[in-house]
């Protein structure tokens, strides 16, 4: 496994580098997005720690031009900011996590350990139902063969209800997939990324039903629904 950690604080990197290294993870380390951007031409990674304020392009852009390649790789954005629409940027960019600093060693570590088994666990790429379909290493959704645009909070939610279609999946489960993400997320919340979800992808025939006092249920379709 061979991450690319992106970070111009030496002292930082130094330590982040050792804790990795420990757990027997290999890591390149860049000081510069513009560095980050060669290393991505160069090979292919695992996991990208991605520092946002660096010199020259800062973090947000670098994150922006990744998510623009095919491939998908998952990126946990490191940040002195601790401002929520920061965190809310680089969500919307595309990160896959956040971590605010000052941060504890051991909670990165395992904040990485989830990535890494995450990525691993997309190894099959394609998740369908019926003229849904979506592509895990691209990251990209499509109904009836047209994209759709989701958040990567919608993603997730959408995930976990394709990967147990015909199934409850219950508010509790879909809130730990995304309390990566947003620790203060309320149960509210997840009633309004389905809204926004259902509002998406139920025109093209693809339903999402409440299952009272429980959660939810994505209805399962085969290939030619
Ligand atoms: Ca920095």
């Amino acid at each position: 496994m061979k991450i690319l950690l992106v970070e111009d604080d030496a002292t930082l990197a130094d330590g982040l580098s050792r804790t990795l290294g420990q757990s027997d993870l290999r890591v390149e380390h860049v000081t510069t997005g513009e560095a980050a951007e060669e290393a991505f031409l160069r090979e292919r990674f695992d996991m990208v720690v991605l520092d946002i304020g660096l010199p020259g392009i800062d973090g947000f852009e670098v994150l922006r031009r990744l998510r623009k390649r095919p491939d998908y790789v998952p990126v946990l954005v490191l940040t002195a900011r601790d401002a929520v629409e920061d965190r809310v940027h680089g969500l919307d960019l595309g990160a896959d996590d956040y971590l605010a600093k000052p941060f504890a060693l051991p909670e990165f570590e395992a904040r990485v350990r989830a990535l890494l088994r995450r990525g691993q666990a997309n190894k099959n790429p394609q998740l369908r139902n019926g003229p849904l379909v979506l592509d895990t290493v691209a990251r990209r959704a499509t109904l009836n063969g047209q994209p759709v645009d989701l958040t990567s909070r919608e993603w997730s939610v959408l995930e976990n209800l394709m990967l147990r279609a015909g199934q409850v999946v219950s508010k509790e489960n879909l809130m730990q997939a995304l309390s990566n993400w947003d620790r203060e997320l309320s149960m509210n919340a997840i009633e309004v990324y389905m809204s926004r979800l259902r509002a998406k992808v139920e025109s093209g025939g693809v339903r999402i039903r409440t299952v009272r006092g429980f959660g939810y249920l994505l209805e399962e379709q085969n290939d030619a629904g």
